[in-house]
């Protein structure tokens, strides 16, 4: 059989090759394109560190005068600006870096503490992973990255107000120098400008205490839009946690008045003379998490959902008035309630006990936070 050797002839592209390289380049390049966002001139942070009062004491720099412990009240002219001595301003005796805004706003005084995001981290970390020793230095990182990503996604978030976050739970636990420690300071210099986004945008870094086996989904906690990356995942690192499994046991005489007196702080009445027959508990399937309660009564059906859940079964002695979790399931026991629950917070995102765990078990920083941030990437802020 005659047939004809084929030699490819050196003038002719071989142009699957060159896509080929190409579009690797190009996803190579992509990924490599740090996160430009817009942060203010010296990625300043304002937070507002006194909130509210009608007097307060400062001692910083104003008009080129040294103030020592200086008494400011509603009478002085506002607002008031106070930079640092020697790297420190000092509000009621603490003392913070950066430089100082005193707001006269609703006829109360606010302290906004006005200063670098790498600085600011400097006295977020540590309050809110806790004491971690030199081995767990991963998490400190896992903790920067989230904890600056949570400051970036909330700029101009109180614009009226003046200033970006609250230092306390309702953002981030933020308590200034004297917090601080070698540590946590050395994972925020090592992580510096790191954040995490989500199609180029800094994400939603949701974290807590303890997920107690799975995390939850954004839904199971808020309403909205979910994003995709805060959705349930398996946590098998958070055992060790105190917070892990719990139960609350009360009589019901305990129980009912609290329960009903709760139910009315949220808008769902009962009246006196509708008995409660029946308490149903609506799970998530996959993050095991109660997202709606029903009640019935002889004649009504109540409903109640999100974080209502943990309200309504909270009580004083919990931390906040809120149950630990709505990760629970509920018996009774002759005349007792049993509630059994599993972690502590709202379970989206990272959990922090099982960062730590994570962390003692050899996995860097950027392990543990895909782990419970999926389908995001870390990027840089310039
Ligand atoms: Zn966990």
């Amino acid at each position: 059989m005659n047939f004809k050797l084929q030699i490819p002839n050196e003038k002719t592209y071989n142009w699957n090759r060159w896509i080929f390289i190409l579009f690797t380049t190009f996803i190579v390049f992509v990924n490599c394109v740090p996160y430009v966002k817009k942060m203010r001139k010296d990625n300043l942070v304002r937070v507002a560190v006194v909130c509210g009062v009608d007097r307060v004491n400062i001692s910083g720099i104003k008009d080129k005068k040294l103030y020592k412990n200086y008494r400011i009240s509603l009478d002085n002219a506002f607002p008031m600006y106070f930079s640092s001595n020697k790297g420190v301003v000092v509000v009621n005796e603490r003392k913070y870096r950066g430089n100082l805004e005193i707001r006269k706003t609703g006829e109360r005084l606010w302290v906004i503490n006005i200063l670098n995001i790498e600085d600011y981290l400097k006295g977020v970390v540590p309050c809110e992973i806790g004491k971690v020793s030199k081995n767990l230095v991963e998490v400190a990182k896992a903790q920067a990255v989230a904890a600056r990503t949570y400051a970036c996604a909330h700029l101009n978030q109180y614009q009226n107000l003046g200033f970006d976050l609250y230092a306390t739970i309702q953002d981030q636990v933020y308590k200034g120098i004297g917090c601080e420690n070698e540590l946590t300071n050395r994972a925020i210099e090592k992580t510096k400008g790191l954040i995490l986004a989500y199609k180029n945008r800094p994400i939603e870094a949701k974290y807590h205490s303890t997920c107690g086996g799975k995390t939850a989904d954004f839904n199971d906690a808020w309403s909205g839009n979910p994003p995709p990356y805060l959705k349930s995942v398996n946590c098998s690192y958070c055992q060790n946690s105190p917070h892990y499994k719990w139960q609350k046991v009360l009589s019901k005489s305990e129980f009912f008045p609290e329960f009903r007196s709760r139910l009315k702080k949220i808008g769902v009445k009962i009246p006196d003379d509708e008995l409660i027959r029946s308490l149903k508990l609506i799970k998530n399937k996959r993050s095991k998490r109660v997202i709606k309660l029903i009640i019935t009564t002889g004649n009504n059906e109540y409903t109640v959902s999100g974080y209502n859940i943990r309200t309504v079964f909270g009580d004083n002695k919990d931390s906040g008035g809120l149950l630990k979790s709505n990760f629970i399931s509920i018996k009774t026991k002759g005349d007792k309630i049993i509630i059994e629950g599993k972690g502590w917070g709202h379970g989206v995102g990272m959990c922090q006990f099982g960062a730590i765990e994570m962390a003692r078990k050899g996995k860097n920083y950027k392990r543990i936070l895909y782990h419970y941030y999926s389908g995001t990437k870390i990027k840089k802020i310039r």
